[in-house]
C-alpha cells in the first residue's frame, strides 16, 4: 500500500492549517468556555468547501478523496477538535449518506445547501435505551398516507439544536411485516411540525461543538423524505459508520498532535535542575512514544482510507483505526499534561483542554469495546 501524500494531498494539508491556525485556533479558548456554536467559523469553512468536502462537484462540493478528507478533519481538529466532530458528522454522516444512498430528489434538494452551509447536517441513531445496542431503537415512522407519522427523541446529537436537516433512523412496522429489519433512515428536516431539539448538553469536553437530545412528537414528513428502502436504515447506519470512522480516527490524531507539539515546546523551555526538562531520558522517552504512537495511528488512518477509495471493505480496518487512535490519543494527551506538570492543569495552557477533549473519542461512533466487537467478528468470519 502506498502511503505517499500526492502533491494535491499535502497542498491540502498546508492549507487547511493556516486556515485552521489562522481562524479557528486563535478562537479554541472562547469557544470552549462558552460552547456556543460557532457560526463565524462555520461560514468561513464553507466558503472553504470544507462542508462539502466529499459532496460530488455536480452537487458544489469539493469531491475530495477518503485520505484527503482525513486529513482535513486531522487539521481542522489540530486546531479544535470540537469543529472537527461537528464537520465529521455534517459530512460523513449527513452528507454522505444522501450521495450514497439518496435519489436524485434527494441530492439537489440537499447536497447544494449542505455543501454551502446553508444548512449544517446532523445524524440521529442514539437513543435514551439504545446506544450500543442500535438496533433496540424505539422511535417510530408510521406510515399514513402520503406521510410517516415519527414519534420518539434521540439523545447526544451533535449540532441537534443548529442542524437544518437531521437523518434520523426509527422503526418502521410495515417493513417488519415485509420481513425486512425494521429500521428506516429519514431525511427531517428543522421546522417540520412537531419536530424540536432539547437544551443544549453541558459537556466534559468537545465544548465547540454542541449536542442535544431531538423530539418528534406526531412529526409527519413526506414520503419522499425515505432515505433507500423501507428496511434499509440498519445496513445505511452501519455503512455509514465505517466512513464516518475515518473522521473520527483523523479527529483523534489532530488532537494528539497538537498536544504532542506543545508538549514538545514546553519540554525545551521548561527548566529545572538546572537544565530544560527536555534533557531528562524519562521525558525523552514519553516524547518518542507519543511521535510513534501518532505515526502508528496515522498510517492505520490512511490505511483505511485507501482502501475505502479502492472500492475494498475496510469494516476491521477502519475498527482497527477508530479503537488504536482514540485510545493513543487519550495516552498522548495525558502524557502531554504529565510533561507539563502542574500547569498542565491550569486552564492557561491547551493540554488541559486536550485532556478534556480526549475521552469522548473512545465513546462516539461506536465505543472501544464496539470496535473490538467488529474486529473481532470480521476475524472469526469464516
Ligand atoms: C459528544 C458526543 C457526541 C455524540 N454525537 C452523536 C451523534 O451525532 N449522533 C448519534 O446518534 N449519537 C451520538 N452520540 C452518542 C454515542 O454514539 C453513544 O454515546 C455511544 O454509541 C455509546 O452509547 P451509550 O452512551 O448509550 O453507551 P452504552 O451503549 O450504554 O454503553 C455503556 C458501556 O457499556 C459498554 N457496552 C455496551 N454493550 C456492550 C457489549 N455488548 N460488550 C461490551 N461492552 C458493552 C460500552 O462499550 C460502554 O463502555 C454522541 C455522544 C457523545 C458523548
Amino acid at each position: 500500500m502506498d502511503f505517499d501524500l500526492t502533491e494535491e494531498q499535502e497542498l491540502i494539508r498546508s492549507t487547511v492549517r493556516e486556515f485552521a491556525e489562522t481562524v479557528l485556533a486563535p478562537r479554541a479558548r472562547e469557544m470552549d468556555e462558552k460552547a456556543e456554536f460557532p457560526w463565524e467559523e462555520t461560514k468561513k469553512m464553507a466558503e472553504q468547501g470544507y462542508l462539502g468536502a466529499q459532496i460530488p462537484k455536480q452537487y458544489g462540493g469539493s469531491e475530495l478523496d477518503s485520505v484527503s478528507y482525513a486529513i482535513m478533519i486531522e487539521e481542522i481538529s489540530r486546531a479544535v477538535c470540537g469543529i472537527g466532530l461537528t464537520l465529521q458528522i455534517h459530512n460523513s454522516a449527513c452528507a454522505q449518506p444522501i450521495v450514497q444512498f439518496g435519489n436524485e430528489e434527494q441530492k439537489k434538494k440537499f447536497l447544494p445547501r449542505l455543501a454551502k452551509g446553508e444548512i449544517i447536517g446532523a445524524f440521529a441513531l442514539t437513543e435514551p435505551g439504545a446506544g450500543s445496542d442500535a438496533q433496540s431503537l424505539r422511535t417510530t415512522a408510521t406510515p399514513k398516507g402520503n406521510e410517516y407519522i415519527l414519534n420518539g427523541s434521540k439523545i447526544f446529537i451533535t449540532s441537534g439544536p443548529v442542524a437544518g436537516v437531521a437523518l434520523v433512523f426509527a422503526i418502521t412496522p410495515s417493513a417488519e411485516e415485509a420481513k425486512r429489519k425494521p429500521i428506516s433512515a429519514f431525511l427531517v428536516e428543522k421546522g417540520t411540525p412537531g419536530f424540536s431539539a432539547g437544551a443544549k448538553e453541558d459537556k466534559m469536553g468537545m465544548r465547540a461543538a454542541i449536542n442535544s437530545e431531538l423530539m418528534f412528537d406526531d412529526c409527519r414528513i413526506p414520503k419522499e423524505n425515505l432515505l433507500g428502502k423501507e428496511g434499509d436504515g440498519f445496513r445505511i447506519a452501519m455503512t455509514i459508520l465505517d466512513s464516518a470512522r475515518i473522521g473520527a480516527s483523523a479527529q483523534a490524531v489532530g488532537l494528539a498532535q497538537a498536544a504532542f507539539e506543545e508538549a514538545l515546546k514546553y519540554s525545551q523551555e521548561r527548566v529545572q535542575f538546572n537544565r530544560p526538562i527536555a534533557r531528562f531520558q524519562a521525558v525523552q522517552f514519553m516524547l518518542a512514544e507519543m511521535a510513534t504512537q501518532i505515526e502508528s495511528a496515522r498510517l492505520l488512518t490512511h490505511q483505511a482510507a485507501l482502501l475505502k477509495d479502492k472500492g475494498a471493505r475496510f469494516t476491521k480496518e477502519v475498527a482497527m483505526a477508530k479503537l488504536y487512535s482514540s485510545r493513543m490519543c487519550t495516552e498522548v494527551v495525558s502524557k502531554a499534561v504529565q510533561i507539563h506538570g502542574g500547569y498542565g492543569y491550569m486552564k492557561d495552557y491547551p493540554v488541559e483542554r486536550y485532556y478534556r477533549d480526549a475521552k469522548v473519542l473512545e465513546i462516539y461512533e461506536g465505543t472501544s469495546e464496539v470496535q473490538r466487537m467488529v474486529i473481532a467478528g470480521q476475524l472469526l468470519k469464516s
